[in-house]
């Protein structure tokens, strides 16, 4: 199946395995605003979300019309 991150686009195909794990490396699902995102290994860093979303991933989110 395909995974598509919510932010930038990036898509893998990736067949989730057990014992694997059921995203690709370094994926992650992040709530915001009770959507559940999907974030690439890139935009999913955790650099990204320590102590709240940074500037920089809040200005991408408002481009993708997620945040207002
Ligand atoms: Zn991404």
């Amino acid at each position: 199946m395909q995974f598509k991150c919510s932010v930038c686009d990036a898509a893998v195909e990736y067949d989730p395995t057990p014992g694997l794990g059921a995203m690709p490396s370094g994926w992650r699902v992040h709530e915001i605003h009770g959507n559940n995102l999907l974030f690439c290994d890139s935009c999913g860093r955790p650099v990204h979300f320590d102590g709240g979303l940074s500037p920089y991933m809040k200005s991408l989110l408002r481009t993708r019309g997620i945040l207002v």
